[in-house]
C-alpha cells in the first residue's frame, strides 16, 4: 500500500474518532446539568449517579482523543450539539435513553469504518465503549420504567437521599495536598 493510501486510511478513522469524541463532549455537558438539576430537585441518589455517568464520559472523550493524538490528528474541542436545559425529572431518562441509543448506533457504525480502514485498535476502543454506554443505556431505561409505572410514590422515595459518588476526589490540586 502506498503512503497516499495510508494517510487516507488513517485521516478516515481519524474523522470518526473526531466524530465520536464531539458527542462525548456533548454527552459530559448534558449529564452535568442533568445532575446540576436533580441536585436542585433533591433527588440526591439519582444525581449522584448522574455525576458518575458524566464522568465516564469524561473518560471516554480521552480515550478518544489519546488515540486521535496516537494517530497524528488533532482531538476537537466543540460538542456535537447544544444540551438540553432544565428537563423536567419524567423526561430527563426517556431522553437520556434516546441519547445512548442513537450513540451505541453510531459508535456501531464507526467501528466498521475502523475495521475497514485497516485500524483493528481503534475499532476495539470503540467495542470497549459500546459496552459502557450499554450499561448506561440499561440504566436511563431502569430510571425510565419506574417513573413511568410507579410514578410519585417512586419519586418520593428518592427524594432527600444522599448524593454521594463514593468516589475518591482526583486531580492535580489535590495531588499537591490543596482541596
Ligand atoms: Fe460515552
Ligand atoms: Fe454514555
Amino acid at each position: 500500500m502506498t503512503a497516499a493510501k495510508r494517510e487516507e486510511r488513517k485521516a478516515k478513522v481519524i474523522e470518526v474518532l473526531n466524530k465520536a469524541r464531539s458527542m462525548e463532549l456533548q454527552a459530559i455537558h448534558q449529564y452535568m446539568n442533568q445532575h446540576y438539576g436533580l441536585d436542585d430537585m433533591d433527588y440526591g441518589e439519582m444525581a449522584g449517579k448522574m455525576k458518575l455517568i458524566a464522568i465516564d464520559e469524561m473518560r471516554h472523550a480521552e480515550a478518544f482523543a489519546e488515540r486521535i493524538k496516537e494517530l497524528g490528528g488533532e482531538p476537537v474541542a466543540e460538542p456535537a450539539g447544544p444540551i438540553e436545559k432544565r428537563q423536567d425529572v419524567r423526561k430527563i431518562y426517556s431522553f437520556d435513553a434516546d441519547l445512548e441509543d442513537d450513540t451505541i448506533d453510531a459508535y456501531n457504525q464507526f467501528l466498521q469504518i475502523c475495521r475497514e480502514n485497516g485500524d483493528s485498535i481503534s475499532a476495539k476502543l470503540f467495542e470497549t465503549i459500546i459496552e459502557d454506554e450499554q450499561l448506561h443505556l440499561s440504566y436511563f431505561e431502569n430510571e425510565d420504567n419506574h417513573i413511568e409505572t410507579l410514578g410519585d410514590s417512586y419519586l418520593s422515595r428518592i427524594a432527600g437521599t444522599p448524593s454521594a459518588t463514593g468516589l475518591t476526589p482526583q486531580g492535580f490540586a489535590i495531588a499537591k495536598g490543596g482541596a
